[in-house]
């Protein structure tokens, strides 16, 4: 039998028909029936061009109904498809074709030119494009192409993509995933949220990265929902859209844009059923501003590339502030010691360890990295450090690579931030640790303060002096006018530390 999950999403889509699959601002619409025919137009394209099963097809372009329809393709004809960032450059590009070794790249019809000299370099012996209205060369050939109207079988544990992570604390990973870990995954949050063929969600993320990809997308076609694909967030255009949209899936700063926005109402958000949020953490205060402007606890959980996702607060019942819920039926977690992996008792912060049908198999060609964080038990290392509280909500507490030791003492970077951030003409901070010839590290707050707030760094010691440990404290505290983060959200400490590394030198 085969496991192909392209063999769910088509029953899905041939019950579902006519009914809008995804649809845009512009008037594009695919219903169902139609995107199942292009997808074989696609696929035959794919064959056409010489990706055969297991074959990567790499894809670095712009977000536009037909790059989901070119995803289907390659899971219909068993090939392994792999987004990437459209920041990447040139040079980045480089490095991934190079790594991943694709039997082609699709790329924006503006970088055909370059991309074929990339591809060149690399080995990659076929390069398309495709663009955001449905042009490209790789559209053409599929409207020429013989479709491949089969479902190619393949097993679960197979590979249905490579997805390289967000390169937060290092250089991006290929996380190996297979048919089962999307599918178990999509068959699971369906049922946590509730999705049904009734919901409409409003897309607005990227869709290189595991949430807009695999949680927005895989669900959808789980539950045979629609899709109002954006270019990216503006909130005039979530305010326009939503008496029309049930879900909104977005990172942090969308909600906090959403939150400081006067038409955020009650009525505003009437028609929608679930905000959803994840990526990066979610503070406590924005959860708390947006349930007292709107009515609706956002729903936070976690995930990440080499897991899909993991932990979510509850659908019914209490979505905790601050925390990012219980484990999702079929996932395990547990937090243990950073060097034994023995669990730690209930209350203590540890390493956060997964394990599940959702656990990809390993990192793309990097055994070694790979056997350091997939343990022989089947437990994932996820480099994240947690508590579980005495209601069995998870709290992530920060990335075990952004742990200060000062001195001996372990400084958890969020702990110090709260205390800061509580600070009155404080919009938020970064905690980090540098280089100190005494200490080890020494900490170091970043702060980024309300528009005409004159502050001085004396302010915020005092303030922490008696509300913190003499070790948490910051030894020095720096001002800026933004924190530097990706288009996920995610604050990039490792470029803060980067701009203060000689502060104690
Ligand atoms: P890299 O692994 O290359 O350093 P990355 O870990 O940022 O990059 P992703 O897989 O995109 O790459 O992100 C997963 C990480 O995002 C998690 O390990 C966690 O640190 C963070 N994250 C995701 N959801 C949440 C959340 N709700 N709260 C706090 N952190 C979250
Ligand atoms: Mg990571």
């Amino acid at each position: 039998m085969s496991h192909n999950l392209f063999e769910t999403f088509a029953a899905r889509m041939r019950d579902r028909g006519d009914a809008d699959f995804i649809t845009t601002r512009e008037g594009r619409r695919y219903s169902y029936q139609d995107a199942l025919a292009a997808s074989a137009r696609l696929a035959g394209a794919l064959v056409a061009l010489g990706v055969t099963p297991g074959d990567r097809v790499a894809v670095q372009v712009d977000k536009s109904p037909e790059a989901i329809l070119l995803y289907l393709a390659c899971l219909r004809m068993g090939g392994v498809y792999l987004p990437l960032n459209t920041g990447y450059t040139a040079d980045e590009i480089r490095y991934f074709l190079g790594d991943a070794e694709p039997a082609l790249f699709v790329c924006r019809p503006a970088a055909l030119e370059e991309a074929r000299k990339v591809a060149a370099e690399t080995g990659c012996p076929a390069v398309e494009a495709l663009g955001i209205d449905a042009d490209g060369s790789l559209m053409a050939r599929a409207e020429r192409a013989e479709p491949f109207t089969d479902i190619e079988p393949r097993d679960h544990d197979d590979l249905a993509a490579i997805l390289y992570t967000s390169g937060t604390t290092g250089r991006s990973k290929g996380a190996m995933l297979t048919h089962r870990n999307l599918g178990s995954n999509a068959t699971t949050l369906k049922e946590a949220w509730r999705f049904s063929a009734e919901d409409r969600l409003i897309h607005a993320l990227p869709i290189f990265h595991t949430h807009g990809l695999f949680v927005g997308c895989n669900v959808t076609l789980m539950a045979g929902s629609s899709m109002l694909f954006l270019p990216k967030f503006d909130a005039d255009v979530i305010f326009d859209e939503m008496p029309r949209g049930t879900v909104l899936m977005g990172v942090p700063t969308f909600y906090t844009r959403l939150v400081a926005d006067e038409r955020l109402t009650p009525e505003a958000t009437a028609h929608m059923r679930l905000f959803v949020s994840g990526s990066a953490p979610l503070t406590a205060e924005t959860h708390q501003a947006f349930q007292a402007k709107t009515g609706h606890a956002i729903l936070e959980r976690y995930g990440m590339t080499e897991t899909n996702m993991n932990l979510s607060n509850p659908y019914d019942g209490e979505r905790r502030a601050g925390t990012v819920g219980k484990p999702l039926p079929g996932v395990e977690y547990r937090i243990t010691d950073r060097e034994t992996h023995q669990p730690v008792p209930q209350g203590e912060i540890g390493m956060l360890e997964i394990r599940g049908p959702n656990v990809f198999i390993g990192y793309w060609r990097m055994p070694e990295k790979t056997r350091e964080e997939l343990l022989d038990d089947g437990f994932f290392v996820t480099g994240d450090l947690a508590m579980v509280d005495e209601l069995g909500y998870v709290h992530i507490v920060g990335r075990d690579k952004d742990l200060v030791i000062s001195g001996g003492y372990n400084v958890y970077p969020k702990e110090v931030e709260q205390v800061i951030d509580e600070l009155e003409g404080v919009v938020e901070s970064a905690v980090i640790g540098l280089p100190h010839p005494d200490f080890g590290e020494g900490v170091t707050a970043v702060v980024v303060t309300e528009p005409g707030t004159a502050m001085e760094e004396q302010q915020v010691l005092d303030h922490l002096e008696g509300r913190l440990a003499k070790y948490k404290q910051p030894k020095r505290v720096f001002f800026a006018d933004s924190l530097p983060r990706n288009t996920m959200g995610k604050v990039q400490k490792n470029e803060l530390r980067k701009r203060y590394q000689d502060t104690y030198r």
